[in-house]
C-alpha cells in the first residue's frame, strides 16, 4: 500500500500521512494500460531483436519513456532469466533503485523480493532461487564480481542512467568490455537518457576485423526511442538572483497565483536546501493565506514512507510542490509535473589531488542538466520552466556537459576494487574516460601507507584482501581491521555504522540551542566518534525507543539504520574471521584505532591561531572543525577528521583529538619527511 497526501484544511501547505489508501491511485486506466502507452512499447520487438543479435545494446530515450521499468520485463517475457539465468538492471542511486523495483513488481503483480528484487549496499532484497529479475546499484554489481569474477548467474545486464557518469558505472562499463571477450553469450545494455551513444558505441566496439565472426555482432547496435514529450516554455530571470532557496519559494509561490493547476519540481541542491525552501514555502503560504499548497522533499537519504509519497497521487484541488535534488533529473519519473523550477545548481564531488582533498560542492550544472530538468515540466502537457538564473549565464557560462565522476574523485575504493579483481595494471586499464595520473599516484600511495598494497603494487596478504572485502571506504575498513588487533572492534564496528550514515542527530531549525544542549548530553572530550559510542549506549539502553530519541534530538530512523548496518559488519568481520571484541573503555585504542585507518586526514591547530585555523599535516591545506562538531571551539592540537564539507571554508566533520606520534606509528612511510620538520615531539 502507497501513503497517501492528505488534505490539511487548517494550515492549507501540508501534509502527508502514511495511511494507507484502497485505491491503486491511478486515474487513467490499468496498469497494463499504461504500460502499453509508454513511448518504449513501440521498440519492443526492436530492442529484443537488437538484444538477441548485438553483444551489446545502446538505448537512448527520454526519462520517462519506459526504459527502466519496461525494458527488464520485456527480457523476462522473452526468455532471458529462463535456465536459472538472471537479468540485472544497475542504477547509481540506491533509492532509484528501491523505487523502480517496487514500481516493476507492482506491474508485474508480484511481491517485492520474489521473482524481482533489489540490493543496495546492506540491503538485500532479493531471493536466491526466486529471483529473476533484480535490480541494483553499479556498485553493489561491482562487489558480486569479487565472488564472481566474470557474473556468470547474469545473462543480460543493463547499465541505466549511463549518462550520469558515476565512477562505478564508468568502472564497470570498462570491466563489463572485458568480461564480454570471455563470455560471448552475456549481453549488455547501456541505457541513457543523453546522446552520447557514438563514444559508448566506439568504446564497445571490441570487433575483431580478421577474424571469423561467431555468435552476436560484435559491434554495438544504437537504438533511440522517441518520445512524446511535451512543449515546455523556458523562462529565465532577468538579473542573477543571490539567494535561489529564496527565490525558488518566491517564485513557487507565483506560479500558485498565476498558473493553471498542475504540480511544481523543483531542483535545489541537498537536504539542508530543502529543509529550509519547505520551511519558507509554509510560512510564506500561511502569512499570505494561500490555500492548496502540499509540499514533499526528495532526497537520498529519505526515510522509505516519505519517499513514497512523492509517488503519491496529489488530492484533488491541490498542488504538489516537490522539492528534489537532482535525483528526479533523470533517475525517477514523476507524474504530473507542469512546472519546474531549477536553481541551477547541484551537489558535485571535486577532489583534487595535490591537495588529496575531496569535497562535495554546490556547483553550477551542465546544459544538458539544464535540458533535463525542464523536460520534466513536458511530461503530461505542454509544461514551463522557470530558470533561477539568466539566459546570458545559460548561453555564454555554463558547460555544455559535466565532468565524468572519475575525473573528479578520489580513486582509493576504485584503485582497490580494480586490485582485488586481479587487474594489476590500472594505469593500462580500458576507461570509458581516463582518471587523470596524479589521481591514480595518489590513491596507490594512500593504499601503500594503509598496507593494502605492497611494494610490487599488488594487495598484501591478508590486509590488503580483507580491506578489499569490506564494502566500506577502505579507510573504514582499515581501522576495523587495525580495531580487531587494538582489542576494540565492537565498539569500531559501532563508530563505522555510524559514519556510513549522514547523520544521527535530527536536524533542527531554529531550535539549535536544543540541539546543541542535547548534544552536550552525550558529547565526549576525545571527539564525534566517541561522542556516538555514547548515544548510541544510551540508544541500546532506552530499549531503542523512539521516544528517547525524540527527546535527545536524534534521529530514530538513523539510529534503527546504524543497528542494521553494525549487523552487517558483525556478520562481515565474522566471515573474515575476525573475533569482536570491547576494550571496556579505553578509549585510547579506539582512538588509535581510527588513527591507523584515518592518519592521512590529520590535521594540527596553527600556533596563535585566533579563529580556530587548522593546517593538514599533509598538504597544509587550511581548515576548520565543523561547527556540528562537539570539538568545535575546544579546538585540541591535534585531530584526526572523517571528511571535509566546504562552504564558505574547509570544515573538517567528525573529529577525534590524537597523539601526533601515533601518526607515525601507524603510517611511517607516510609521515616520514614531517616526523623531522613539522610534527614538534
Ligand atoms: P525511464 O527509465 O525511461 O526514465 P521509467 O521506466 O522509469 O522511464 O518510467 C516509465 C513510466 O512508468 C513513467 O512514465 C511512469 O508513468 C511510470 N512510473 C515509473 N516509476 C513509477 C513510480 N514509482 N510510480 C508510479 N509510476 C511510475
Ligand atoms: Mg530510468
Amino acid at each position: 500500500e502507497r501513503p497517501r497526501l492528505v488534505d490539511d484544511e487548517e494550515g492549507g501547505v501540508l501534509l502527508y500521512t502514511t495511511s494507507s489508501s484502497s485505491s491503486s491511485g491511478f486515474g487513467y486506466g490499468s496498469l497494463e494500460k499504461q504500460r502499453q502507452r509508454l513511448p518504449v512499447y513501440k521498440y519492443k520487438t526492436a530492442i529484443l531483436y537488437s538484444v538477441e543479435t548485438h553483444a551489446t545494446t545502446i538505448i537512448v530515450g527520454e526519462t520517462g519513456s519506459g526504459k527502466t521499468t519496461q525494458i527488464p520485463q520485456y527480457l523476462k517475457e522473452a526468455g532471458w532469466a529462463e535456465g536459472g539465468r538472471m537479468i540485472a538492471c544497475t542504477q547509481p542511486r540506491r533509492l532509484a533503485v528501491q523505487a523502480v523495483a517496487t514500481r516493476v513488481t507492482e506491474e508485474m503483480d508480484v511481491k517485492l523480493g520474489e521473482e524481482v528484487g533489489y540490493t543496495i549496499r546492506f540491503e538485500d532484497i532479493t531471493n536466491e532461487k526466486l529471483t529473476r529479475v533484480k535490480f541494483l546499484t553499479d556498485g553493489v554489481l561491482l562487489r558480486e564480481m569479487m565472488d564472481d569474477p566474470l557474473l556468470s548467474k547474469y545473462s543480460v545486464i543493463m547499465v541505466d542512467e549511463a549518462h550520469e557518469r558515476s565512477l562505478s558505472t564508468d568502472i564497470l562499463l570498462g570491466l563489463l568490455k572485458k568480461i564480454q571477450r570471455r563470455r560471448p553469450e552475456l549481453r549488455i545494455i547501456i541505457s541513457s537518457a543523453t546522446i552520447e551513444a557514438k563514444s559508448m558505441a566506439a568504446f564497445f566496439n571490441t570487433r575483431r576485423r580478421r577474424e571469423e565472426e561467431q555468435g552476436p555482432t560484435k559491434e554495438p547496435a544504437i537504438l533511440s526511442v522517441e518520445g512524446r514529450g511535451f512543449n515546455v516554455e523556458i523562462f529565465y530571470v532577468d538579473d542573477p538572483v543571490s539567494d535561489y532557496v529564496r527565490s525558488a519559494v518566491s517564485t513557487v509561490m507565483s506560479i500558485h497565483d498565476q498558473e493553471r493547476m498542475g504540480d511544481i519540481l523543483v531542483f535545489l541542491t541537498g537536504q539542508d536546501d530543502i529543509d529550509t525552501a519547505i520551511q519558507l514555502l509554509t510560512e510564506e503560504a500561511q502569512s499570505s493565506g494561500k490555500q492548496g499548497l502540499v509540499s514533499v522533499p526528495l532526497y537520498s537519504g529519505l526515510p522509505r514512507a516519505d519517499q513514497d509519497l512523492v509517488f503519491s497521487p496529489t488530492p484533488r484541488g491541490k498542488r504538489k510542490v516537490i522539492f528534489s535534488t537532482n535525483i528526479a533529473e533523470t533517475s525517477l519519473t514523476l507524474e504530473g509535473i507542469v512546472y519546474v523550477v531549477d536553481s541551477g545548481f547541484s551537489k558535485q564531488r571535486f577532489y583534487n589531488p595535490i591537495s588529496d582533498i575531496e569535497n562535495l560542492v554546490v556547483a553550477p550544472i551542465s546544459k544538458a542538466s539544464a535540458r533535463q530538468r525542464a523536460g520534466r515540466a513536458g511530461r503530461v502537457r505542454p509544461g514551463k520552466c522557470f530558470r533561477l538564473y539568466t539566459e546570458d549565464y545559460f548561453s555564454n557560462e555554463m558547460s555544455v556537459v559535466g565532468i565524468p565522476e572519475i575525473q573528479r574523485s578520489n580513486l582509493v575504493s576504485c584503485v582497490i576494487q580494480l586490485k582485488a579483481l586481479g587487474i594489476d595494471n590500472i594505469l593500462g586499464f580500458d576507461w570509458p574516460a581516463s582518471p587523470s595520473p596524479e589521481s591514480m599516484i595518489r590513491a596507490l600511495e594512500v593504499l601503500y601507507s594503509l598496507g593494502v598494497l605492497d611494494d610490487d603494487a599488488k594487495l598484501t596478504s591478508p590486509t590488503g584482501f580483507q580491506v578489499a572485502e569490506i564494502p566500506l571506504d577502505p579507510l573504514i575498513s582499515k581501522m576495523i581491521l587495525a580495531s580487531c588487533e587494538l582489542g576494540c572492534s565492537e565498539e569500531i564496528i559501532t563508530i563505522a555504522a555510524v559514519l556510513s550514515i549522514q547523520s544521527i542527530w535530527i536536524p533542527v531549525r531554529g531550535v539549535q540551542k536544543q540541539l546543541d544542549e542535547a548534544k552536550l548530553r552525550f558529547a565526549a572530550a576525545e571527539g564525534d566518534h566517541v561522542t556516538f559510542l555514547n548515544v548510541y549506549k544510551g540508544f541500546m539502553q532506552s530499549n531503542k525507543s523512539s521516544k528517547w530519541c525524540h527527546k535527545n534530538f536524534i534521529n530514530y530512523h538513523a539510529m534503527r539504520k546504524v543497528i542494521e548496518v553494525r549487523e552487517q559488519l558483525k556478520r562481515i568481520t565474522q566471515r573474515l574471521g575476525i573475533g569482536l571484541k570491547s576494550c571496556e573503555g579505553d578509549i585510547q585504542a579506539v582512538k588509535k584505532a581510527i588513527t591507523a585507518g584515518f592518519f592521512a586526514n590529520a590535521a594540527r591547530l596553527e600556533p596563535f591561531s585566533h579563529n580556530g585555523m587548522y593546517k593538514t599535516l599533509r598538504t597544509s591545506q587550511e581548515v576548520y572543525i565543523h561547527p556540528s562538531s562537539v570539538l568545535f571551539r575546544v579546538n585540541p592540537k591535534f585531530i584526526v577528521y572523517h571528511s571535509l564539507v566546504s562552504t564558505d571554508r574547509q570544515y573538517m566533520r567528525n573529529v577525534i583529538t590524537i597523539d601526533p606520534s601515533w601518526l607515525t606509528e601507524a603510517a611511517p612511510h607516510f609521515y616520514q619527511k614531517q616526523l623531522h620538520s613539522s610534527i614538534p615531539q
